[in-house]
């Protein structure tokens, strides 16, 4: 295999773990970028009864077996967080921390986040609000900054930060956080308070799909697909939970492996 996926996925849940074994059934290499397991929807079901061929069955005995089965096949599984997608011409890079993985087509298949973005970190994304302190962190030595996050990565991420130089504060409450600036982000809100900063990192499990692929179209928060599961972005298809209601397994299933049999024939059109 050289150093590009025929199919990099993003999201090891039930959509994107039905792509990943369609594909590699046709014989392409497939990386697969995930949280873990445990943060996918299915895993949270208590107890599923409308699934072909279990009566009743735990999301997470599910959830867990889905992930077994596509890691056996020989999925690539890449854990972490996919932060952003740049297209290359006729490929695509995906950021995960500040690893660039390559592949001719991606599959998105994040399911849904019910974490709303704090006002003004959409409008600063990139100007003084980042997802990454590895990525990003260099930039703001012997600066101040504030972490967003409750999470063991967020610690760890706050760590980091300050074995670099930077003046770390940490916000770890699950509330409302609002960012303010003018050209730049330069200020946090928190609990009626303003604290004057250089940048703020938001450390969250997902990137709101809306933010993580350049070109895609949404509709009522859901990732606009045609009936192959193509996007309006060509080599970009979606599966899944991120392409809007039902938001259930077996339409997700269903829809990673269309998605996956679309990205093959566009793989064996353009000859790769
Ligand atoms: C409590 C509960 C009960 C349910 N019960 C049923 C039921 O009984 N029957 C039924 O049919 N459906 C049920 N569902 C719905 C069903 O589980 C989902 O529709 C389905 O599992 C969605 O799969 P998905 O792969 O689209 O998304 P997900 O399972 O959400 O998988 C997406 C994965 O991608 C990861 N991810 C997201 N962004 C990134 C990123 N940037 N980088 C790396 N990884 C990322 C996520 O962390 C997650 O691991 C239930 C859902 C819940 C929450």
């Amino acid at each position: 295999m050289d150093n590009i996926f025929d199919i990099l996925i993003i999201g090891g849940g039930a959509a994107g773990c039905s792509a990943a074994l369609t594909a590699l059934n046709r014989g392409k290499s497939v990386g697969v970028i995930t949280n873990p397991v445990e943060t996918t929807a299915l895993y949270k079901a208590e107890w599923v009864t409308n699934y072909p061929g279990f009566a009743s069955v735990s999301g997470r005995e599910l959830a867990e077996n889905f992930f077994e089965q596509m890691e056996k096949a020989g999925a690539v599984i890449i854990k972490g967080r996919a932060l952003s997608v740049m297209p290359f011409g006729d490929s695509f890079g995906v950021a995960v921390g500040n690893v660039f993985y390559q592949c001719r087509t991606l599959i998105v298949a994040a399911g849904i986040t019910r974490e709303k973005l704090y006002p003004g970190e959409a409008e600063f994304l990139g100007r003084g609000v980042s997802y990454c302190a590895t990525c990003d962190g260099m930039l703001y030595r012997g600066k101040k900054v504030a972490l967003l996050g409750n999470s063991a990565e967020a610690a760890e991420d706050a760590e980091f930060l300050r074995s670099i130089g930077c003046e770390v504060m940490e916000f770890r409450e699950n509330v409302r956080y609002e960012i303010k600036g003018e050209s730049k982000a330069d200020t946090l809100v928190y609990k009626g308070e303003e604290y004057k900063l250089d940048c703020v990192f938001i450390i969250k499990d997902t990137v709101s799909v809306t933010h993580l692929v350049p070109g895609l179209e949404y509709e009522n928060g859901g990732i606009v697909t045609n009936k192959d599961m193509s996007t309006a972005v060509p080599g970009v298809f979606a599966a899944g939970d991120c392409t809007g209601k039902p938001l259930q397994l077996g339409k997700a299933v269903g829809e990673g492996n269309i998605a996956a049999l679309s990205a093959c024939g566009y793989l064996d059109k353009v000859g790769k």
